[in-house]
């Protein structure tokens, strides 16, 4: 048999950039994480890019996979691209008389700011530091050059503590008798070289590596292990970035912002991040490095200033990044060194943004025709919208409240609490429920759990691409940076501003729009498009609600899904509507028993030991629930309204039996006797024969209206006789009445039965007819594998994810918090499947119950009211398995809009 010749293709694991060519380009963001597509993308327009090579993500996996070793083909490739560098920069790595210096940074798909390391000035050794200096002609630089590298290296790479160098440099700096680090000259940084080499010799139990390649290959592997470190991890977590993508390496030829005051570096944006504006924005420092403009320890100068400083410089950059966002048609956020006046690109992204900056910017590019709306809605993170809704301050008390001081307005929102030093503390206190504002000198990215978990960040040094400016932007914190007058004792826990002393507990108020600090807790007011939507503000008066309706409108374009409220008060449909809604998935009728003047009918209800007794205190609730499905009803001016029988244990309607149990105790020692006491008595009873252990499982649900149908009566009663009052009046509406937790056929059979008898009964009696529908909700695992059977009894389905997570996985919704943290650190699971649906697990029960539902019954309406209604992930699920509409909170409403349209986009192949 003849033998086909198998040709194998070798898979390529580096890509190189250099000489306005590169092998990769934007769309390969999976292989050379987000730094390296942007470089190779900027390399082949032609823009000025130091060379370099970037070993793709693969790698890294590789990496882990065979346990720290990487295979000897790939070492090969690497050393191969590093002779091209060579070629291409005209020197060498480790030459005594013209080095190569290189970058060796992490990149990985998406941006995870500082979270992981990068190692500056690799190459340089006992001998080609002599040729760095003969080069430059400057043994300062060379040896400064040097002592960062063996810094950086021994601690990144070697994990030698950074205090370790701190003491050694401040002892040579007390030696000589200077205080700046930018006093030492070429002899005492030769002294600190040597020092530093001793420190990691007897740190590290090795000599600091003089090899090159060996540098090379150890600072690679270092990147590869920064991406599981645990500040990366936490990072990964909380933005639901996977574990497994991990990161690229980008190594590079350095070029130098620090030779001298005719060079400097430095970050911005085409626009601003914070609040959209269209104007360039950025900072940059004369003769500094890379890493000290994003790490806030010097304060920067804006960007404009770099426009007298070295004028022409500046006309490139601007050009350069103007280019660049007409080619990636969204806001650039790059980074660029100068070295004599010469410019480079170091990096550019799609910047990060607030979600008012988001749809500012999106709406913008519409209008100046860089994109088109269907481009716009896709380039809105969903969950952003949440931010605009987020509360600011009323500026009438805000303005009789003296300033403290000002810093730079990092990130928008109001922001209000009490003084903590550091992330440990934050987290403390927040867990304590209070709220805290996280005040630092710096923000680093070890805090960002404390940073999660605050009101705001306020630092008092760094600049608007510092670390806690583009996390606090990212994260939708109000943040305040760079506020100088800020005199911080973080060990001390206190700081001083302008005569008065802050003490750790105390509260402070920020505005992350203009920066403004003070010290005082100051009450915040809704956003403005939610003064907008409840009539205090005019559309015409707000250019952010236009926009955001805007944005929304463009996504009714394109979504598929319908958007449904949960809500079970007249103001909350209301409001629902304003936002959008197109009528109610869920009204937990049972919420609305919870008034003040309600519950002691509803304990009246559940104490009766006899259907005389409890038909007695139904009659008493019946007015009160038929209004407020008629309020229900009209807010939502003729949409579907899916209201839902009583659904929890009694129990939660009655006091907890440990309080009653003081509370008797406390009366007999006072030998207090009668009505009050007896009444305590019956009520204990009561309370511990519905005691069940495990109510969640218990007697509630569709199992309640079984057992009381007088329950079901009266609530098909109020639903009926408000909507043939709203009838009546003219008011079209169609109530969807909704059995919970049904697993068998049988009990809604059971239900229905009731339900069509009372609304025939009531229709009959007010002589008018509407159209209703019966349905159940699909929250049971049995109920989603007999869904068909279900489906002959059931008009409309509405998947409850809360209770079929719960008895899928067996967690209890009420106790998963003691253990889900553990789970995800553990890596068991990734995400809480309460907010975001488990789409490996839970998702097959609810895509059956569509198939075995439209089976049955081809026009079953079929949506989803459980909390992941409202969650951008599960949505996309929801979207492909064909579900109608989903139902969220209120508020979530716009976040769904949004997100169902890019879960409408995304399937259309081709598009
Ligand atoms: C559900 O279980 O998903 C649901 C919406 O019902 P509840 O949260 O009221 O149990
Ligand atoms: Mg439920």
């Amino acid at each position: 048999m003849a033998q086909k010749a198998v040709r194998k293709r070798s898979v390529r694991h580096v890509y190189f950039f250099g000489n306005g060519k590169a092998d990769g380009d934007r769309h390969m963001r999976d292989t050379l994480g987000g730094k390296g597509s942007g470089l190779a993308e900027m390399t082949n327009a032609g823009l000025p890019v130091p060379p370099g090579f970037t070993i793709s993500t693969d790698v890294c996996s590789i990496y882990y996979k065979e346990k720290g070793r990487i295979p000897a083909a790939i070492d090969k490739a690497i050393a191969e691209n590093l002779r091209k560098l060579e070629k291409a920069a005209g020197a060498t790595l480790g030459s005594t008389s013209n080095p190569l210096l290189v970058s060796v940074r992490s990149g990985a798909k998406f941006s995870m700011p500082g979270m992981m390391d990068t190692i500056l000035n690799l190459g340089l050794n006992d001998a080609s530091v002599e040729g760095l200096k003969a080069r430059t002609a400057n043994g300062r630089f060379a040896y400064d050059s040097y002592r960062r590298f063996i810094q950086m290296f021994g601690n990144v790479v070697l994990e030698v503590p950074k205090d370790a160098f701190e003491q050694e440099l401040a002892s040579v700096k007390r030696s000589k008798g200077v205080t700046q680090d930018t006093d030492l000259d070429e002899e005492a940084l030769r002294q600190l070289v040597d020092r530093y080499k001793r420190t990691v010799r007897a740190r590290a139990g090795r000599g600091f590596p003089q090899d090159p390649s060996e540098q090379l290959k150890m600072a690679r592997n270092a990147v590869f292990r920064s991406w599981m470190n645990p500040r990366a991890q936490e990072y990964r977590r909380i933005y639901d970035i996977p574990d497994h993508i991990g990161t690229a390496v980008n190594v590079q030829m350095m070029v130098f912002g620090n030779t001298g005051e005719r060079s400097a570096t430095g970050v911005g944006f085409t626009r601003n991040p914070a609040t959209g504006a269209k104007e360039f924005y950025g900072e940059f420092l004369v003769n500094a490095q890379g890493e000290d403009v994003v790490a806030g320890i010097r304060t920067p100068q804006p960007i404009t200033d770099l426009q007298k400083v070295m004028p022409k410089a500046y006309k490139q950059l601007r050009e350069i990044t103007t280019r660049l966002e007409r080619h990636y048609k969204d806001v650039q956020d790059f980074e660029f060194t100068i070295q004599d006046e010469r410019l480079f690109m170091l990096q550019t992204r799609n910047g990060k943004r607030t979600g008012y900056a988001a749809v500012i910017i999106a709406t913008d590019l519409v209008a100046e025709r860089l994109i088109t709306p269907k481009e716009a809605i896709l380039q809105v993170d969903p969950e952003s919208l949440s931010q605009l809704l987020a509360p600011g301050f009323d500026q009438q008390e805000w303005g009789s409240i003296p300033l403290a001081t000002k810093g730079l307005p990092a990130s928008p929102g109001a922001a209000s609490g009490q003084v903590v030093f550091s992330a440990e503390e934050a987290v403390k206190w927040s867990d304590a429920g209070k709220p805290v504002i996280l005040v630092r000198r710096e923000t680093v990215p070890d805090d960002i759990h404390g940073m999660f978990v605050s009101q705001g960040i306020l630092t008092a040094t760094g600049g608007m691409t510092s670390h806690a400016a583009v996390v606090g932007r990212q994260m939708g914190k109000p943040s305040v940076v760079g506020a100088g007058e800020l005199d911080i004792d973080e060990d001390g826990k206190r700081f001083s501003v302008n005569g008065r002393q802050v003490r750790e507990g105390d509260f402070i108020s920020f505005d992350g729009l203009t920066g403004e600090v003070k010290l005082a807790k100051v009450a915040s007011k809704p956003s403005e498009i939610l003064q907008v939507l409840h009539g205090e503000l005019k559309p015409q008066q707000s250019d952010i609600y236009r926009r955001f309706t805007q944005i929304l409108t463009w996504a009714d374009r394109y979504r598929r899904l319908g958007v449904r409220a949960n809500a079970d008060q007249p103001d909350q449909a209301e409001l629902a509507h304003a936002f959008g809604a197109y009528g109610i998935g869920l009204c937990r009728t049972e919420h609305m028993f919870f008034g003040e003047a309600r519950i002691p009918i509803v304990q009246r209800m559940i104490l009766a030991d006899n259907e005389a007794d409890r038909r007695a205190a139904l009659k008493e609730l019946l007015p009160l629930q038929r209004g407020d499905f008629y309020g229900v009803f009209k807010a939502m001016r003729g949409l579907p309204v899916t209201i839902r029988t009583i659904d929890p244990p009694l129990h939660e309607f009655l006091p907890k039996r440990e309080e009653l149990m003081v509370d008797i105790a406390r009366l007999e020692t006072r030998g207090q006797t009668g009505a009050e006491l007896d009444g305590k008595i019956a009520l204990l009873r009561r309370v511990e024969q519905l005691h069940e252990f495990n109510p969640m499982l218990g007697h509630r649900g569709v199992r309640l209206g079984i057992t009381y149908p007088e329950i079901t009566e009266m609530q098909t009663r109020a639903i009926i006789e408000a909507a043939c009052q709203l009838a009546k009046e003219g008011v079209k509406v169609t109530p969807e009445i909704m059995i919970p937790l049904v697993g068998h056929v049988k009990e809604l059979r059971d239900q229905k039965a009731i339900v069509t008898r009372v609304a025939a009964e009531v229709m009959k009696e007010q002589g008018v007819r509407v159209k209703y529908l019966v349905g159940t909700m699909i929250e049971v695992p049995r109920g989603a594998m007999t869904a068909d059977q279900i489906a002959a009894e059931a008009e409309f389905f509405s998947f409850g994810t809360n209770d079929l997570t719960q008895l899928t996985f067996g967690f209890s919704r009420d106790d998963i918090g003691k253990f889900l943290r553990v789970y995800q650190d553990k890596k068991i699971l990734d995400k809480d499947p309460f907010a975001t649906l488990d789409v490996d697990g839970v998702g097959p029960l609810v895509r059956m119950g569509v198939e075995l539902g439209r089976k049955a019954r081809p026009d079953i309406k079929l949506g989803i009211c459980g909390e992941h209604g409202g969650d951008p992930a599960s949505i996309h699920f929801f979207d492909q398995v064909g579900l109608d509409y989903v139902s969220c909170g209120p508020y979530r409403v716009p976040v769904a809009r949004l997100a169902a349209a890019q879960a409408a986009l995304a399937v259309k192949v081709g598009d």
